[in-house]
């Protein structure tokens, strides 16, 4: 039979981001293995900010597998981190949030590329050209000589992996990118948002790169541009039913619930949501047919067909958790109703 090499992902006990961490067990299955199949497994929780030394085991629970193209007979193991006692362990945001696999989610990943502490292509000690050119630009004064090779990679990783991975641009400010990600439910799209991530963090790890996933890396003061994770979504009433009126009564309750939002939307998001650099300010919320400097962005298609369709939500920050993210979106929809 032969020899899988597992990799159990989980989220570690840091906070107000957590850090990915994985470790290898090697188990023998006649074939790719099943959900099913995969054991518990455990780990070190004094390490990783979710134990005491003196009772330090935490329990990971495999919740979704995919395979992993970079290592012979590889296996991705997305894991849920639980307590002895079988509990969610206080870190697994995941396990209580709300799910509906009619729910559909499109996360827009922003990130910064990062080498020797500022973005890459940065020249040392100063500023490339201003903005302008980069977003979705072409040629080596724009991206350089070895970013888009690394999101080509990545992208084929994460299709390999089975991935819902929609699409890639280079974005507004010199070394930031964009990679999307669409699922059906939220614990499904946010479980494929943070394999992704991680898939993209090791891959950089050969060129000397890391990824900066802060919402405003270079600062409140100059010209560049921060990074969000916008989240586009539609439910089976939005895509089916629709109409004005319930849209209103929808949007009225994210104005309601705008401090529930911002609060599982990433940190820092006060130095990015500033009503700039197409966003609207933090202590504000609006929406608007087209406008990108609005909370929530209402596409052109969506009025053109009665109120049908999908909304973007354009205040969850590059930091933010997805499932949390879904999850609050979801809450705020099932307060309305159609
Ligand atoms: P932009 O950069 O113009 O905001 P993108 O093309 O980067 O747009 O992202 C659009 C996102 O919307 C994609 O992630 C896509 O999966 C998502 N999306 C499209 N249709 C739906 C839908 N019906 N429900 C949820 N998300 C959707
Ligand atoms: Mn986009
Ligand atoms: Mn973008
Ligand atoms: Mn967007």
């Amino acid at each position: 039979m032969p020899k899988y090499k597992l990799e159990y992902i989980w989220l570690d006990g840091y906070t107000p981001v957590p850090n990915l961490r994985g470790k290898t067990q090697v188990k023998e299955f006649a074939d790719f293995p099943t959900l099913e199949q995969l054991p518990l497994w455990g780990f070190d929780g004094s390490s990783t900010r979710q134990a005491p030394g003196r009772s330090s085991d935490c329990v990971l629970k495999p919740v979704s597998v995919y395979p992993d193209t970079t290592r012979k007979n590889g296996v991705l193991v997305m894991c849920e981190v639980m307590n002895a006692d079988g509990t969610p362990h206080i870190s697994n945001h995941r396990a209580t949030i709300l799910d509906d696999p009619d729910t559909w989610f499109g996360f827009e990943q922003e990130y910064f590329f990062y080498q020797d502490g500022r973005p890459l292509g940065f020249p040392d000690g100063g500023y490339p050209a201003p903005q302008g050119e980069y977003y979705t630009g072409v040629g080596y004064k724009n991206v350089g000589d070895i970013a888009r090779q690394i999101v080509e990679e990545h992208l084929d990783l994460c299709l390999d992996a089975g991935i819902n991975h929609e699409g890639i641009n280079a974005e507004v400010a010199k070394g930031q990118w964009e990679f999307q990600i669409f699922g059906k439910g939220s614990k499904r799209a946010a479980d494929e948002v943070w394999v992704a991530r991680y898939l993209l963090i090791r891959q950089c790890e050969k060129y000397g790169i890391d990824v900066n996933f802060h919402c405003k890396p270079l600062g409140i003061e100059l010209d560049w541009n921060g990074s969000g994770m916008h989240a586009n979504f539609s439910t089976k009433t939005l895509r089916e039913t629709g109409g004005k009126e319930y849209f209103e009564k929808l949007m009225a309750a994210f104005d309601k619930y705008r401090d529930e939002h911002i609060a599982v939307y990433g940190p820092d998001n006060h130095l990015r949501l500033t009503g700039l650099h197409e966003t609207q300010s933090i202590d504000k919320f609006s929406y608007g047919v087209a406008d990108r400097g609005a909370s929530i962005r209402v596409p052109h298609s969506f009025v053109n067909n009665g109120y049908k369709g999908y909304l973007e939500d354009r205040r969850p920050n590059s930091q933010g958790d997805p499932y949390q993210i879904a999850s609050r979106i979801l809450k705020t929809i099932a307060s309305v109703t159609a």
